[in-house]
């Protein structure tokens, strides 16, 4: 129970955090990219950005996560997405320790622009969620599915369709949602105002050319025009704490090296902003859009510049293939990227308030820039139309996963309470003497039983199983009781010269119902392999006995994992080639061996798990209907105090008793546990 609470307690954390942080990536994806480029460009790969693999390996990544948390929160293949999990935590937690420990980036990039956190706050919170994926990996059957086996590919197919297409979306137009100082209705100089002004300090240097020598200059040796720009860096000194939400944004005039930042923004009235921060990768396919622009903002007296981090030779470039006439500015290329997540894009002003913003592919046409920039609806989103979208796009997401699970549960519902209806699954408990008590006490221990049981009818088949020698007297004694008799054995052979042995037909004839197989004593003390069982489970039921066929794993087996591969491995061996008819007469008990006589009990939960995947082993065989009325009775050191919480999971249908057998209270209080 308490493992049970931690395993998911700890998954349903992972889930969250996992959701929010794939979430606010896919939700800014070149973001992400650009947070690549920064960790590449700290490892010394300078090129990855060029070749589009950042961008398409931050969409990979955040895909990944994302759907790794809904898989998680689901308890969608639970023990691949655990081993998934604990695999990118594992990445993510050596590539922050790295970064914590050679200063790699100054923030980690874990959610995007929705919260900052340093690489050490970012390596300590990987940590702890490293230490939570552990339970997960540990006992990935004990998170609790919200979804059916087999509705789970529906919705782990949705999500991934889901997350490529808002991927997409947000690449090609802009985020969804803009947590970044340069949002629609952001006031950029009041976004660029220091908590304590004193406390910040900017230095320029500008990399200048000329006859071939590259020299660097700052403001106050910014040298004439003999000079050509190449680029320039823009150093921040400060407290973290001072640095206010735009605090790199600094816009230079290329022939004066003039900061105009403040020029430009304190200025009133509407200007249209062309950003591209690097001109040799922007898309030249906006070209028109650009010249219908260019005619509106010259129509209108609207100011028009484009902002560039390129140097003089790719502006020319930009010049050559466009035919633009815009005056051009100079920004650092991180700025440039965080105001808009286009190359080129445009930013629309209104005085320092961000008006409105497009991305290459949306930049208006002629036919949209009809009128002037306060009457157009398009540079003057309201914040209802854009929260309706998001709404609908949410919708899109929650509407259908809730749905899908709405039904899947609701019908999960509908046949568990007609297969409760239907079921007629007996509720045993049966009673293993192994080889104690001779023959009075046996035959007193039955008396005992038998009286006890008739004064209080029990709410269950009961079964004793008794050594060869009690059966013929213990079986006329229970002649008309409620308790069924059971050999513990039988021969795999049916009859002749085997010295010492009882074959079924001689049980049958002792009146015994039913014979217990396979049980893990004889397999180990007796070397009873799976083609001798098989033999015995055919002459038994040719015989017309029941049986009561064991299997069970030992604990080294249960250590490796390997409990359901035994389990199927021994019902293969021995009893899955019986025919439907035959397959009626069949109990089963499971019994790991490491809880027979040990004292140590499956818990309920382990016990219930491998319970379930048995029936599903035996309606793959029988079907679904032949499954739900076999009866699977769990052993190994069962008693009294613990008998109501195992016979109380759904695939438990009672006990096969050992050591609690021996004594008429100690069976009788197992058997009241079915109540
Ligand atoms: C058994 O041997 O079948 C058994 C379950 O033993 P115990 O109850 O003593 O663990």
């Amino acid at each position: 129970m308490v493992r049970t609470l931690l395993v998911n307690l700890c998954r349903l954390v992972l889930a969250t955090v996992f959701i929010l942080s794939g979430l606010v990536k896919i939700i800014d994806p070149r973001g992400f990219s650009y947070k690549i480029d920064e960790y590449a460009g700290a490892a010394g790969i300078t090129d990855f950005h060029l070749a589009h693999a950042s961008l398409l390996f931050a969409a990979a990544v955040a895909m990944l996560e994302f759907s790794a948390g809904i898989y998680l929160f689901f308890g969608i293949r639970r023990r691949l997405t655990s081993l998934v999990t604990l695999l990118m935590m594992t990445v993510f937690a050596a590539l922050t320790f790295w970064s914590w420990r050679w200063h790699a980036v100054s923030d980690c990039g874990c959610f995007g622009d929705v919260i900052h956190l340093t690489p050490a706050e970012t390596f300590f919170k990987n940590v702890v969620l490293l230490l939570l994926c552990l339970p997960l990996v540990r006992h990935p059957r004990a998170q609790v599915r919200f979804i059916s086996e087999k509705s789970q590919w529906t919705i782990g197919l949705y999500v991934w369709i889901y997350g490529a297409a808002l991927c997409a979306y947000n690449v090609y137009m802009l985020p969804v949602m803009d947590f970044r100082p340069y949002h629609i209705g952001a006031d950029l100089l009041r976004a660029m105002q220091p908590a304590d002004a004193g406390d910040v300090r900017y230095t320029h240097t500008f990399i200048m050319e000329k006859d071939g020598e590259r020299r660097e200059f700052s403001l106050e040796d910014y040298p004439d025009s003999t000079w050509t720009f190449v680029d320039r860096r823009t150093r921040i000194e400060g407290s973290a704490k001072a640095l206010p939400p735009i605090h790199d944004l600094s816009i230079v005039s290329p022939s004066t090296g003039i900061d105009t930042t403040e020029a430009l923004l304190s200025s009133e009235g509407w200007k249209f902003l062309i950003v591209a921060p690097d001109l040799r990768e922007a898309d030249d396919g906006v070209m028109e859009r650009l010249a219908e622009l260019t005619d509106y903002c010259s129509h209108y007296g609207y100011p028009l510049y484009c902002l560039t981090a390129s140097n003089e030779e790719d502006i020319r470039y930009w010049q050559d293939i466009t035919g633009a006439e815009y005056p051009y500015l100079l920004a650092d290329r991180t700025p440039l990227r965080t105001m808009v997540r286009s190359n080129p894009g445009l930013v629309v002003l209104k005085g320092s308030t961000v008006k409105a913003k497009f991305p290459a592919i949306g930049l208006p046409s002629e036919t949209e820039l009809t009128d002037r920039a306060d009457r157009l609806a398009l540079l003057n989103p309201d914040l209802e139309t854009h929260l309706r979208m998001l709404l609908r796009l949410l919708l899109w997401f929650v509407g259908p996963l809730f749905i899908l699970t709405l039904l899947d549960n609701l019908y999960r519902l509908i046949i568990h309470i007609k297969n409760k209806k239907r079921i007629m699954r007996k509720h045993i408990v049966a009673g293993n003497w192994k080889m104690n008590k001779n023959l009075q006490e046996g035959v007193a221990l039955a008396k005992e039983l038998k009286e006890i049981l008739a004064a209080e009818k029990p709410n269950c088949d009961v079964i004793i199983g008794t050594p060869f020698i009690h059966l013929a007297t213990v079986a006329d004694l229970l002649k008309d009781s409620c308790i069924a008799v059971s050999a513990e054995n039988c021969a795999d052979k049916e009859s002749g010269a085997y010295t010492g042995e009882v074959s079924a037909a001689m049980v049958k004839s002792t009146g015994a119902e039913y014979v217990i197989l396979g049980h893990s004593e004889r397999r180990e003390y007796y070397h009873e392999t799976p083609a001798i069982l098989k033999e015995k489970v055919d002459l038994a039921l040719a015989n017309g006995l029941k049986v009561i066929f064991c299997i069970g794993e030992s604990l080294a087996e249960r250590e490796a994992n390997k409990q359901e591969a035994v389990c199927k491995a021994e019902l293969q061996g021995s009893v899955f080639h019986l025919s439907a008819e035959q397959w009626k007469n069949i109990v089963i008990a499971y019994e790991p061996i490491w809880a027979i006589g040990t004292g140590k009990t499956a818990t309920a939960e382990q016990a219930e798990e491998i319970h379930a995947f048995i029936r599903k082993c035996v309606a793959e065989v029988y079907g679904e209907a032949a499954a739900q009325e076999t009866s699977i009775l769990y052993g190994g050191s069962c008693k009294a105090s613990n008998a109501p919480e195992l016979f109380g999971k759904e695939d438990i249908d009672g006990g096969l008793i050992g050591g609690a057998s021996l004594k008429a209270p100690d069976f009788k209080g197992i058997i009241d546990a079915w109540k």
